[in-house]
């Protein structure tokens, strides 16, 4: 897994700062219109033509194939659990 920085960015959703992007099942550089997720909230984001992140639409996750979004839905599940466990210990 190898991961790209980025110029900064926050999330739209929650306003985490993001600063790189780590591929989850390929190894090459994110590039625009492709599906990201917020480390901290979970959100589903896109990166734009300047590769920054913006909100992805349900329409646009619809679209995906079937694998693709149960990647994105099973990530998403993951990520609130991760953080839990960090601030309980
Ligand atoms: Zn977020």
């Amino acid at each position: 897994m190898r991961t790209t920085r980025l110029p900064t960015a926050s999330c739209p959703r929650c306003g985490y700062e993001m600063d790189s992007a780590s591929g989850v099942n390929h190894n090459r550089k994110p590039k625009p219109g492709d599906f990201s997720l917020c480390l901290r909230c979970g959100q589903v984001l896109r990166f734009d033509d300047e590769l920054v992140p913006v909100l992805a639409l349900e329409r646009e996750l619809e679209e995906l194939e079937p694998e693709q979004r149960a990647l994105i839905r099973r990530a998403q599940r993951l990520i609130p659990t991760v953080w839990r466990d960090a601030e309980r210990s």
